[in-house]
């Protein structure tokens, strides 16, 4: 199976380890990158590894971000009172996206899993407590995956935040915009049941 010069073939094989890339477009990206001028590529392996080495976690809500404090935590004109808890920074994205929340996040890098042996000590809850200690937080609105380790994680923080007399709210999920009732599972279906407000 060499059929490719070895540095090319350790080229394939090491875009073929990012999520979504199979072997085919492994070796078209390989292929497309030695069609690029030397300096392009310069500047791809250059931005890659200066992605990696710049980004820390904001010392506040542990999201991605190249400063001790990231853009949100820092920007005066968000609501400091309310703290939007989501698994993964580009859960931040995702919200952000939607213009709606004016509040701060938390990021928890994950969810409850005792399948894969994630217990809550391996995920940012503990920081998370720590900032309803120190800051003056009214509400926490937990925005975790709608599935079990997601539900899970909701469920386990907001079992500890109740009895400090903060307001805790779990995002609606509902049926997805242009979704077919039919095709719901149960689990979102229930949710989005749970979620329905006046209209
Ligand atoms: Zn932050």
């Amino acid at each position: 199976m060499n059929y490719y010069a070895a540095p090319i073939a350790r080229l394939i094989e090491e875009l073929s380890k990012l999520p979504g890339v199979g072997s085919k477009t492994a070796q078209r990206l390989a292929f497309h990158i030695l069609d690029m001028s030397g300096g392009d590529v310069e500047q791809l392996a250059k931005a890659i590894v200066t992605a990696k080495r710049s980004i820390k976690y904001c010392t506040k809500c542990c999201n991605i971000t190249d400063n001790e404090i990231c853009n949100i935590c820092s920007n005066e004109k968000r609501d400091p009172a309310s703290i939007c808890v989501v698994e993964d920074a580009r859960d931040v994205i995702a919200m952000e996206k939607t213009r709606e929340f004016k509040g701060l996040y938390h990021v928890l890098h994950g969810a409850i899993s005792p399948m894969e042996g994630i217990g809550p000590e391996n995920i940012r809850i503990k920081e998370l407590l720590k900032r309803l200690g120190e800051e003056d937080i009214k509400e926490v609105i937990l925005a975790t995956n709608p599935n079990i380790e997601g539900e899970a994680t909701a469920m386990y923080i907001s079992r500890l935040i109740k009895p400090l007399g903060i307001r805790v709210t779990r995002i609606a999920h509902g049926i997805p915009v242009g979704g077919d009732l039919e095709y719901a599972d149960e689990v979102t279906l229930m949710k989005a049941l749970e979620g329905r407000r006046e209209i």
